[in-house]
């Protein structure tokens, strides 16, 4: 559909937040509200005083620009267009932050009594009309659905112990960050009423690129298909937000859906799929980046490979200063409780210089015997090490660097090792909190 074309239809009756939301997002949602670390988490954030919130509405008031209809009347029309579709009655303040990089966040207002959305200037300068409704809808659906309570990157990131989670807690929490962007991308698609809209999004959000070298995206999908290919053991697993041809899919379910169709009033074409059905569809997509730990496919290497991987992973998993239980289950499972355990032993007895010179060692007879393909898949594997707690230390990178050079990989291979660390960290910032 053109932009010219765009006709909004208003909704026929409010919609229902029971409805939109994911049943995975509002499972795993009570699920994580029901452990203690979670409730002390939300306890610290909401904490009654409403101080964190006004620390960042004060951030925004310095640093960004608030849209009035004299500031700018094309967004405070697309805003009062979304507020409309969404019917939407707590107050809303818009804020253009400047930043080369298409991104948006919502947070309840300080007040508690409405919602404070921010989008990037890139976002304003490559999106369309019908493209801003969606992106802005998508923001205000986490605002409607409450996704702000739990604070998932304060616990991915945790400020100190009493804040981190177990492994399994943790894979738990990405899948319903991942979850709960869907039932986000819903209320985009309330606002903006086509899923080749919101593919267009996703083709900007995913090049960075204007819309005048963009066509409609119908083979977005393949790209997803070559990543599950080759992709290596559990990569996925610690993402926030779903991969876009994922967003893509589940978009184009929900507007097939009967809840979809009939919140409009029915339209031409019956609907393909119940809500229910839906639902199992996006649930079929999310699963394939799910972090079932018993679905970590262990490592099969020679034995001397193995060896150098299990010194390897626990240098990675030891090097921000404490062996993080998510990082210990993973190397656990890639390579086997035994090695696991012989590594950690040989880390304590020797001291750092002679387990770093013993990694040397075992790397270069692996070096006589493989070529730099094969030592350059063993570094991406192990490496998965240093992200699956969520975010990547200096020190890990440093290890990094020292496990592929007793690899004898050259130092361009070796960064483009670590870049695929740090491309993790940033694809965590996108599209909103
Ligand atoms: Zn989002």
């Amino acid at each position: 559909m053109s932009e010219q074309s765009l006709k909004l239809r208003m909704p026929v009756r409010s919609p229902e937040p029971g409805w939109i939301r994911l049943e995975r997002d509002h499972a795993l949602f009570q699920q994580l509200v029901d452990t203690h670390v979670v409730r002390t988490a939300m306890e610290q954030v909401e904490g009654g005083s409403g101080q964190v919130l006004l620390a960042e509405k004060r951030r925004q008031l310095a640093a960004s620009l608030r849209i009035t209809p004299s500031v700018s009347p094309y967004l405070h029309k697309v805003l009062e267009a979304v507020r409309k579709l969404l019917r939407l009655e707590q107050a809303v303040e818009l804020y253009v932050t400047p930043s080369p990089v298409i991104n948006a966040f919502c947070m309840p207002l300080p007040d508690g009594k409405g919602l404070l959305v921010v989008v990037t200037s890139a976002a304003v300068d490559l999106f369309s009309r019908a493209e801003l409704l969606f992106l802005m809808g998508h923001e205000l659906g986490h605002g409607i659905l409450g996704h702000h309570r739990l604070p998932g990157s304060a616990l991915l990131n945790p400020s100190d112990d009493s804040l981190r989670l177990g492994f399994d807690e943790v894979m738990k929490l990405l899948c319903w960050m991942r979850a709960a962007e869907i039932s986000a991308d819903r209320y985009g698609l309330i606002c903006c009423q086509d899923p080749s809209i919101a593919t267009r999004s996703f083709l900007k959000l995913a090049s960075g690129l204007p819309g005048q070298y963009l066509g409609t995206g119908e083979d977005f999908d393949d790209q997803m298909d070559d990543w599950a290919k080759h992709r290596i053991a559990g990569e996925g697993m610690d993402e926030t937000h779903p991969l876009l041809p994922i967003r893509v899919r589940c978009a184009h379910a929900f507007a097939e859906s009967d809840y979809f169709v009939e919140l409009f009033g029915a339209g031409e074409a019956p609907p393909r799929l119940s809500m229910e059905g839906a639902d199992e569809a996006c649930h079929a997509e999310l699963t394939q980046m799910d972090a079932d730990p018993s679905h970590i496919d262990s490592l099969d290497y020679a034995e001397e490979v193995m060896g150098f991987l299990s010194l390897a992973g626990f240098l990675l998993a030891a090097s921000d200063d404490h062996v993080g239980t998510v990082e210990y289950h993973w190397l656990t499972q890639l390579v086997g409780r035994d090695l696991a355990e012989r590594a950690r032993a040989f880390a304590g007895e020797a001291g750092y210089e002679a387990y770093c010179r013993e990694i040397f060692a075992l790397g270069a007879g692996i070096a006589d015997d493989l070529d730099r393909a094969g030592c350059m898949k063993l570094l991406q594997e192990i490496g998965i090490i240093a992200v699956v707690d969520g975010h990547v230390h200096p020190n890990e990178l440093a290890s990094l660097r020292m496990i592929g050079e007793a690899l004898r990989l050259p130092s361009h291979l070796i960064d483009v090792a670590a870049k695929d660390l740090g491309r993790g960290e940033d694809r965590r910032l996108r599209l909103g909190a």
